[in-house]
């Protein structure tokens, strides 16, 4: 999908970082709206409809994740969050807030750009309600629980498909552990030690080589992405 003059709201306060981003934004035909303060995006927010907000955590007046709280409750607009490397309990807070993706400063354009892609085509996945997932080998029709790789059906157990099922729903976004386990355990306090058993089975029966996957990336500390 191209942006097609899809419109970012860039909230960042250090000029260097917005004029990178602006220029890469820009180079790839997206529309550009900015605020260097929390005060300044909910301005935008309400005279403006971006397509997207592009958010770092760390602003001079506001928390970041009461931020995302007030950002949600003025739109259903896709929130990528900007944060620091290695701040991984701040992403999964910020995911928990309700943020659909993270990229790590300092970000690569071709990462950055792939996550908004990823977030903008999962917000008209969830209006068109897409049913299915298809990527490579794999499969996955959500309509009839049916799970193909190669053309030949793999057999779930109702746990490892439900597992499937969300990060299919969700393909190109970090689901927290948190997420899965309310998801699929209805439990958010289930030890997240049997969500590793059941990525681990799940891999063993949908990807070529189980022990490089391809398609159940894990997000170190944060969750897992369907690609
Ligand atoms: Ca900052």
């Amino acid at each position: 999908m191209t942006a097609d003059g899809a419109t970012i709201l860039i909230v960042e306060d250090e000029p260097p970082i917005r004029r990178l981003l602006r220029t890469t934004l820009a180079a790839h035909d997206y529309r550009i709206l900015e605020a260097g303060t929390g005060a300044e995006a909910l301005q935008a927010m309400r005279h403006h409809r971006p397509d997207l907000v592009l958010l770092d955590l760390g602003l001079p007046d506001r928390d970041g994740l009461e931020l995302i709280g007030d950002i949600r409750k003025l739109a259903p607009v896709p929130i990528v969050v900007l944060s620091g490397r290695g701040d991984e309990s701040a992403k999964v807070a910020a995911l928990d807030s309700g943020a659909d993706d993270y990229v790590t400063k300092p970000f690569g354009a071709e990462e950055l750009m792939a996550r908004l892609r990823a977030a903008l085509r999962h917000r008209l996945q969830q209006q068109g309600a897409d049913r299915s997932f298809s990527s490579g080998m794999l499969k996955v029709d959500l309509v009839r629980r049916l799970v193909e790789r190669g053309g030949e059906a793999v057999k779930l157990s109702p746990k490892e498909y439900d597992i499937l099922e969300q990060l299919a729903i969700h393909a190109g976004k970090v689901l927290t552990h948190r997420h899965l386990l309310r998801e699929v355990w209805r439990d958010e306090a289930v030890d997240p030690q049997y969500l590793r058993v059941y990525i681990r089975q799940l891999r063993q029966k949908i990807e070529t080589d189980p022990a490089s996957p391809q398609h159940v990336l894990t997000e170190p500390g944060v969750g897992y992405r369907l690609v």
